[in-house]
């Protein structure tokens, strides 16, 4: 599903964001990429999903060479993939209903069915009572979950988060990766980013750590053998 050798990112004019990186992660894999704040995390995401190119080295995620990918590539990957970037904006024109859905709409479902799910997954997360409310009425946290209920709701088959509980009490960040776990249970392949070292702690699944743009470490079992 993801294979990375030797991906070097270099920002203009000389900023070494990915130095040397290699990586595989297979179908109905979760990985965490760890690291401090500068290691890397939200350019490797960002180059997995065609937000950045990469300056050097292979990638293919989802079959899609992004090396050399066109428009076309990245609409169909993007359509396979449910984002959840701190930066990747809720529609400020819809409500939260429809910004859930949209994905779904966009895969042609008929309104019923999309709003059907969309309360569905809402009321996984606590906020159905909000469905018909515009998203600048809502808190940061509760936008955050609107951006994970959105991302999971058309099933893609790869999720790239980054800092997904960046603004969540502890509660609602464990709720949050409930439903990321129940994705992929499911068979969705799942891709974390965060600095978050106590939910990696605690759920103890495959652990990649950044350095400086390097892999330091790559454990299965970041708690060590119990
Ligand atoms: P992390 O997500 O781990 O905090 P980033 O991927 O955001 O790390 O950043 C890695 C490095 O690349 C940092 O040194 C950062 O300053 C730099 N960087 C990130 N984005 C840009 C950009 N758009 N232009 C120039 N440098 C950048």
């Amino acid at each position: 599903m993801i294979k990375i050798k030797n991906l070097f990112k270099t920002y203009p004019p000389h900023q070494e964001a990915i130095r040397g990186l290699s990586l595989r992660v297979l179908k109905g894999d979760f990985l965490f990429i760890a690291g401090a704040s500068g290691a890397g995390k939200s350019t490797l995401l960002k180059l997995m999903l065609g937000q950045e190119r990469l300056t050097q080295g292979e990638m293919v995620i989802n079959n899609v060479d992004m090396k050399n990918f066109t428009p076309k590539d990245l609409i169909s990957l993007r359509r396979d993939i449910g984002i959840v970037f701190q930066d990747y904006k809720l529609l400020l024109n819809k409500n939260i209903i429809d910004n859930v859905s949209y994905g779904l709409e966009i895969k042609g479902y008929p309104k019923k069915e999309r709003y059907e799910m969309a309360l569905k997954i809402l009321k996984s997360l606590k906020l159905e009572d909000r469905a018909y409310d515009m998203p600048m009425t809502l808190s940061g946290g509760e936008q955050q979950r609107i951006a994970v209920a959105r991302a999971l709701i058309h099933k893609p088959s790869l999720i790239l988060a980054d800092e997904p509980t960046g603004n969540l009490d502890a509660q609602m960040t464990s709720v949050v990766f409930d439903l990321l776990l129940e994705a992929n249970a499911a068979g969705v392949t799942v891709v974390v980013a965060t600095h978050n070292l106590s939910i990696i702690e605690e759920l103890n699944l495959r652990t990649i750590v950044l350095d400086h743009g390097k892999i330091i470490g790559d454990y299965d079992n970041p708690r060590g053998n119990e």
